[in-house]
This record gives structure tokens, sequence and C-alpha cells, in this order.
């Protein structure tokens, strides 16, 4: 996510931290070339020329702190006024006193409406509610589909009423909800290719009959300036609560995400970064602003674990580190639950530092398919004593496995290296990742 525009941020400022006593000169030269990144990554015109305009002002002529550089200065400005930029409540849904709290999502077609109706039941199921799918999208046959096919995916009820008024498929779901114990609607209403009267009318409609807690736009980040105007005009009809910035993932300019506060006065509430269920995130601005900084992501990290670690099999697990009896079943298992939080590299991206080495890493997923199928070919006993496995074993696990006989020897030998290092951290009491409270 936004590459393009974190080295070139990240360069300016190795610059910087290069001259020690920064003069004015020095502040406009950087300044100068935040103003260039800023533009090429699709960044309103007008919201770099005050973003610029005021961290000039704050970094020249301005009392540093001690503890800073004058160039870590400089960053640490630009860091908060690139979450002023993007500032605002971060994502939540407000959930009404009198259930059912209905969302309507809107957008053009192709933005990511059904699939981020189906991410947000998905996120609202997990924090206890019992969400609907509502299919309001009639125009394009297979929505209605798709939303079935990934509401039955998520165990999630879709509402349809085939191709009725969108306006009275939306009313009736409202009634069904109440009926059956469903507390939120979330209601996936038809796009165009452009906005036109006819979406405006069909919108403003399903608002004035169910009227909504929620109008969350859906606009994709990759069409940058296009999805501020898009905002600019769904704002100024509809009114809208918020906006879902999809398609992160393959954003690497980052031009909507820094603009749309700015120039609509509308907050970004969530990120979409892929296609599956789980690639939904809440957007926080100073989060964002640090990824930009290459400064990591470590909050959202930690959050990432904790939602996909079980607590207790993390408890377990201690246990077992402390008495020194991990395995490889338990190796394995805890690739299940690395695996939960997404791609490596989208993780390895939030640490500090990390993001930026990235680029010329091939970070390769099937690696960890491997190491799987090797430990599935050994035997229970194996996969508690590696020590056992002799040469004719590692040629058979290699066959089982569909991988050669070195990868299984390496496998075997860092696992080794880690049991020796678990030994060391176990006197500590120190569990693994996310390894939860300590008892
Ligand atoms: P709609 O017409 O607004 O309902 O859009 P869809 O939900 O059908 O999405 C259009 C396409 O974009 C589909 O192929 C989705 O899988 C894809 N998509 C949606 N959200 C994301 C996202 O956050 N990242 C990526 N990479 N693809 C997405």
């Amino acid at each position: 996510m936004f590459q393009g525009l974190s080295e070139k941020l990240q360069e300016t400022f190795k610059r910087l931290k290069g001259k020690g006593k920064l003069k004015e000169a020095d502040v406009n030269e950087a300044m100068r070339e935040v103003r260039v990144a800023l533009l090429e990554a699709d960044v309103n015109f007008k919201v770099v020329k005050d973003f610029v305009a005021k961290v000039k002002e704050r970094s020249i002529g301005q009392e540093v702190l001690e503890s800073l550089s004058p160039a870590q200065h400089v960053i640490k400005v630009v860091h908060e006024e690139m979450i002023d930029l993007m500032g605002g409540a971060s994502g939540k849904i407000l959930i009404a006193s009198k259930p059912p709290t209905v969302i309507m999502l809107v957008g053009l077609q192709g933005a990511g409406k059904t699939t981020h109706a189906a991410k947000l039941a998905n996120m609202l199921k997990k924090q206890g509610k019992h969400p609907l799918l509502v299919a309001c999208d009639i125009y394009r046959p297979a929505a209605i589909k798709q939303l079935q096919v990934l509401g039955a995916q998520l165990n999630v009820p879709v509402f349809s009423m085939g191709e009725e008024n969108p306006r009275d498929i939306a009313k009736a779901s409202i009634t069904y909800a109440n009926q059956n114990g469903q507390d939120v609607v979330i209601i996936d209403t038809a796009g165009r290719l452009h906005i036109n009267e006819e979406l405006m009318g069909e919108l403003r409609d399903i608002k004035g009959s169910v009227k909504p807690h929620e109008i969350l736009l859906v606009v994709d980040a990759m069409t940058g300036q296009d999805a501020v105007n898009v905002a600019e005009s769904f704002h100024g009809d509809l009114g809208l609560d918020g906006v879902i910035l999809t398609k992160l993932d393959g954003d690497t300019r980052g031009g909507a995400a820094l603009s749309i506060k700015a120039v609509t006065g509308c907050t970004i509430k969530f990120i979409g970064l892929g296609e599956k269920m789980d690639a939904l995130e809440a957007f926080h601005p100073d989060r964002m602003a640090s990824r930009i900084l290459g400064m990591g992501d470590v909050l959202t990290l930690i959050e990432k674990a904790q939602e996909s670690f079980d607590e207790k099999k993390a408890k377990e697990m201690e246990q077992k580190l402390r008495k020194q009896e991990f395995t490889l079943d338990d190796f394995l298992d805890q690739m299940q639950q690395m695996k939960k939080m997404g791609p490596l590299s989208s993780i390895l991206e939030m640490i500090p530092g990390v993001g930026k080495q990235l680029k010329d890493v091939n970070i390769d997923e099937k690696d960890t398919a491997h190491i799987e199928a090797i430990i599935r070919s050994m035997t229970t006993e194996e996969r508690r004593k590696p020590a056992i496995i002799k040469d004719s074993r590692k040629k058979r696990i290699a066959k089982g496995s569909g991988t050669s006989v070195q990868d299984v020897g390496r496998l075997l030998k860092q696992f080794e290296q880690m049991q020796k290092m678990m030994k060391q951290f176990s006197g500590g009491g120190m569990g693994m990742l996310g390894g939860g409270k300590k008892g």
C-alpha cells in the first residue's frame, strides 16, 4: 500500500537527517520534494498546497524539542499534519438504541459495495451482532446471487425480492429484520458506471423509505482523484456518514486516502484491503500516517494478532513452551494461526523499518505450504520427537510431501534451532506472538 509515496517521502527525510542543523533552505528543499511526492500520489492540488504551507510554517523558526533533532522535528510535523488531513473518528458503526441499525451502502459499479456489505456483516457478526444483508442491486442479476453466495459463506441471512422496486425491498427488509431478530440491516444498493440523476433518485428513495442510521459510500481507492469527486457528489446529494475506501491493497499512490477528508469533509471509516471477507480494517488516520511515513503500524499488527489468536490456545502454547514440550504439531498450529492474520507480506509491511526493505524481497507463500506438507507427512511420533527421523525416513517424508530431502533437512534444522531459542525464553515466561495475558 502506498509504496510509491512512502518511498519518496522516506528518501527526502533521509537526506534531511543527514544534514544535522537545518537551515530554512533545507526545509524549503525538503518541502519541494514532499510537494512533488504528494502530487505524484494524486493528492488533490489544493490539499497539497495547504499541507506544505502548514508544515513549513511549523518547521521553520520554531523551537525544536530538545529530544528531537531538527530533521526529526520536521518528520514529526509532517506526521501530525498528515493525521490531521485524514483526521476524524475512526471506524465504528454507530449502533442505534432501537434495533435494527440500518446501514446503506452506496457507490458506483465495481467499487466493491457487494463485497463490503458482506465484509461488514462478517465484522459485525464477530462483534456479536445479527446482521441481515439486503439485495437492492436489482439491475445486475449476478449481484443478488453474489450476495447470497457471500451470505451463505458467512452464515448471514440475505433478504431479496428479486427485481422489485429497491425502495420496497428495503422497507420490507426492516420488517423482516424486526420479526427475525436481526439487529443490523446492511443494504447493498445498485451502482452505475457514472453518477446520474436516475441513480441518485433511486438512492434518495431508499433513504426516504428506511431512514438509514449510516449511509456509507464505497469508493475505489485506485481511482485517485475520481474517488474524491465521486465522494463530493454523493455527499452533496445524499449526505454521507462516512466512506469505505476499497482496494487499498492495490493502491501504491494514496491520493484518495489523503484527499477525501480534506476535500469533502467526510471521514473514511473503513478500508478494504483485499477480496477476502476479513480484508476490512477500521481506518485510523494516525496509523495510516505512520505506515505512509515508514514508521510501521504496530498497533494494527497487535490487534490483528489478538483477533486471530485463540487466547486459550495461546495459554496452552505458553505452558508447552515452559515445559519444553513444543512439538512440530504445535509449530504447525502456530503457522495456521499466523495465516489467519493475512498474507505474510502485508503483516511484515506493518513492522517499522521492514516495509521499505520488502519491495525487493519476494515472500513466497508457497514456502509455508511446503512446511505444512512436510510436517503432515510425518508420523505423530516423529512430530513429537523429530530427532528420531533418520535419512531413510527423510526420503519418504520428502516423497510424501512433494519436496526434497534438503527441504526436510532444513525444516528439521530450523525447528531444532527454534527449540533451543525457546529454552532460553521459557525461563523468562515469554509466550510466542500474541501469547495473551500472563497468568
Ligand atoms: P459492486 O459493483 O460495487 O458491488 O462491486 P463488487 O463488490 O462486485 O466488487 C467489484 C470487484 O472488486 C470484485 O471483483 C471484488 O472482488 C473486488 N474487490 C472489492 N473490494 C476489494 C478490495 O478491497 N481489494 C481488492 N483487491 N479487490 C476488491
